[in-house]
């Protein structure tokens, strides 16, 4: 019942803080560049905007911007995910209410079934689908025509699409980890709209320490305000900051549990590597597809991880950052 009430508490959190419009959206500044051509375009043809592919690690904006595209569009969005979708018939009775230009949202669409995926093809290609109607002798099905519509697909897991699913998408966004300055504005913006008193360093140590996504930097905030409520001036400085991220265990670099296995795994058990993907997923007891997508991008980004032919290495900041000597000899 608590955990219901914390998921419900915090997804009121993300709403109150989520950007509405694309002028608001920080970082990723190729992806607002082209959605704000492509936007724009649709408007002045007044056609309904290309279906739009979402992919990239969790918490770093894929269901804010399916939101601001819909806001920016002036349509309605309706809301599904993967997993949800059982039947075709479930999808059926979402695409026929779409109005003309609606926004279609399915979140985690790689979990979608075969047979439901199956079924958008012909909803995204001609905006029609087929319903069976009766069953038995006298089952016949009977073509339908939808509004032309939007598909917005998020996925953390692009690599488990299906090619003929990730060809029906004709703009690809792919969101990267968020480098801190980035950070540490939406950091201050959020502080703004909360109406939290936040000085610069204090904004910049949360930043350094969100493993570059704004998700885990507003929880962090929020963490931070407490501690300064009750132990310090209500004012979230960089004392305070740095007192409540121990107290809450974490990283100096904003490295999770999971990364930390990674790299010490490679390090303790495979000298440091070079060593190959299924190796290290089979050692850290974790998916070989989900360590490539989620954890090596943010490692490899802030240059704790070495991808080479030859298999993943760990770099002497890894060592470092583990309190292990590096091994004599090796200059990586
Ligand atoms: P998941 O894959 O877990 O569904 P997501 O990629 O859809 O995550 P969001 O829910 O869009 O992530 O974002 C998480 C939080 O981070 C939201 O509160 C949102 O306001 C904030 N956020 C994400 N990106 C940005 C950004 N570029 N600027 C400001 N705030 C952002």
């Amino acid at each position: 019942m608590n955990d219901i009430r914390n998921i419900e508490k915090d997804r009121e959190f993300e709403e109150q803080i989520r950007p509405q419009e694309l002028g608001a959206f920080s970082g990723q500044e190729k992806i607002v560049e082209n959605l704000s051509v492509f936007i724009k375009a649709a408007i002045m043809r007044d056609e309904a905007l290309d279906h739009v592919l979402l992919h990239g690690p969790p918490g770093l904006g894929k269901t804010t911007l399916a939101n601001i595209i819909t806001n920016e569009l002036g349509v309605t969005m309706k809301v599904t995910s993967g997993p949800v979708l059982d039947k075709p018939g479930d999808l059926a009775g979402l695409l026929t209410n779409l109005g003309e230009g609606d926004v279609l949202f399915i979140d985690e669409i790689h979990r979608l079934s075969p047979i439901v995926e199956e079924y958008l093809y012909s909803a995204m290609e001609d905006y029609k689908i087929d319903i069976m109607l009766d069953k038995g002798p006298s089952a016949r099905s009977v073509q339908i025509k939808l509004n032309p519509f939007t598909l917005i697909g998020a996925t953390t897991r692009s690599g488990l699409l299906t090619s003929p699913l990730r060809a029906r998408f004709g703009i690809n966004c792919h969101l990267q980890y968020y480098d801190v300055p980035t950070l540490t504005g939406i950091i201050r913006r959020s502080a703004s709209v909360l109406g939290i008193p936040i000085e610069d360093p204090a904004a910049g140590e949360i930043a350094r320490r969100s493993r570059g996504t704004p998700r885990i930097a507003n929880g962090l905030l929020r963490r931070v305000r407490d501690f300064a409520m009750v132990q310090g001036s209500g004012r979230i400085e960089l004392g305070i900051t740095r007192r409540a991220l121990d107290a809450l265990d974490i990283d100096t670099r904003g490295l999770d549990q999971m990364d930390n296995r990674i790299l010490s795994t490679i390090i303790h058990k495979f000298n440091g590597g070079p060593v190959g993907l299924g190796t290290v997923a089979t050692a850290v007891s974790e998916d070989a597809g989900t360590i490539e997508e989620v954890y090596e991008p943010f490692l490899i980004k802030e240059g704790f991880l070495k991808r080479t032919p030859r298999g993943r290495e760990a770099t002497p900041l890894a060592y470092e950052h583990l309190g292990i000597a590096l091994p004599g000899g090796i200059h990586r």
